[in-house]
């Protein structure tokens, strides 16, 4: 089979940037692809080993797409093919249960980490999956859509018509449309960014996240800001930095990677930094040197209470009751706070 041009998933990050282009998968996404393949194997009856950190997360996801599924009155199936009615559009969604007599049916997707995926009634990944199911079920009125979100133990779902999702197609449309122009200018950067294989020289990054020095806001007299202030400033510029400083750091690797390898960043070089030094053998160092008769030449320290714990697994309490314990806070948006504490 043909890769899709444009499968639901990738249509719901260009629905964001008509840019996006997947990188290579990172630790998140493949901890997702870990997720899935072990919910979809519960669901099919099987028993894989799911590791001790994933039991809660497999157990919510399994029981959610159940509970939804039974709505319907259907059997669930994973892992199913569904081409809509635009060239090049499909993919394999999650879960999905399909009540053709009584013209009902569910559309599931598991999502593991704490982005944001709005509303499942405004989704081009579910809508897109719904028209293909659709497509395939003609006798169909009524969707049940649900992103099912295991690390914050929530399903966010929605209801549409028919005749709501086959409206859907003109956006789904448009979406492709833009994507197809590949206009630089309408590149929108966002935290999505760091996923992006074009971070790195992508225009929007650069003249948005890094804006040029002449635009920069003055800096404020932090000291006199109010509380109001503070946050108002905090909202307008984290998001940026953030994406700023994750970029810059890739940009560095990619200079030195060029300079260590003899090539020329025009403007820029590499000088030796902090000097470090140490023992070129320790033991024969300390042989040397306390042959030498020098003085002070050794030192104990105590080691950390984790490593003390490790090594005496049976002295934990003793070890517990001296250590005192200090949670360093973290400064995170009010609605993260939320979600975390859910
Ligand atoms: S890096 Fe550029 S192209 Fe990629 S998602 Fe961000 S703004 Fe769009």
């Amino acid at each position: 089979m043909s890769h899709a041009l444009y499968s639901p998933s990738r249509l719901a990050m260009l629905a964001k940037c008509r840019g996006f282009l997947s990188g290579p998968a990172g630790e998140a996404a493949e901890r997702g692809t870990e997720l899935d393949k072990l919910i979809t194997a519960t669901l099919n009856g099987e028993s894989p080993a799911v590791p001790a950190e994933f039991i809660e997360l497999v157990a919510f996801g399994v029981q959610s797409h159940r509970l939804m599924a039974e709505e319907t009155g259907a059997e669930l199936e994973t892992q199913v093919f569904v081409r809509t009615s635009l060239h090049g559009v499909y993919g394999t969604l999650d879960v999905r249960a399909v009540n053709a007599f009584d013209g009902v049916a569910y559309i599931g997707d598991t999502k593991s980490g704490y982005g944001d995926r709005g509303e499942p009634a405004e989704s081009p990944q579910l809508l897109a999956y719904a028209e293909g199911t659709l497509r395939e079920y003609p006798s169909l009125e009524r969707f049940i859509l649900a992103f099912v979100e295991v690390d914050r133990r929530r399903v966010i779902r929605a209801e549409l018509t028919a005749d709501e999702v086959r409206a859907a197609l003109p956006r789904l449309t448009a979406i492709i449309a833009a994507a197809r122009e590949d206009d630089p200018l309408g590149y929108v950067s966002g935290r999505y960014c760091g996923y992006c294989a074009r971070s790195v020289t992508c225009p929007a990054v650069v003249s948005g996240a890094l804006a040029p020095v002449e635009q920069r806001p003055v800096i404020p007299d932090v000291g006199a800001m109010t509380a109001d202030a503070v946050g108002a400033f905090l909202d307008r510029y984290m998001d940026r930095v953030e994406l700023a400083e994750q970029v810059v750091s890739q940009v560095k690797a990619k200079a030195h990677a060029v300079l260590e390898a003899g090539g020329e960043v025009p403007g820029w070089t590499l000088v030796a930094g902090r000097r470090t030094r140490k023992w070129t053998s320790e033991a024969e160092a300390a042989d040397v040197l306390e042959a030498a008769g020098l003085r002070n030449m050794f030192e104990t320290t105590l080691v950390s209470p984790a490593k003390a714990e490790k090594e005496n697994k049976d002295a934990k309490a003793l070890i517990a009751s001296l250590v005192e314990t200090k949670t360093n806070p973290k400064l995170v948006k009010c609605e993260q706070e939320k979600e975390l504490s859910q």
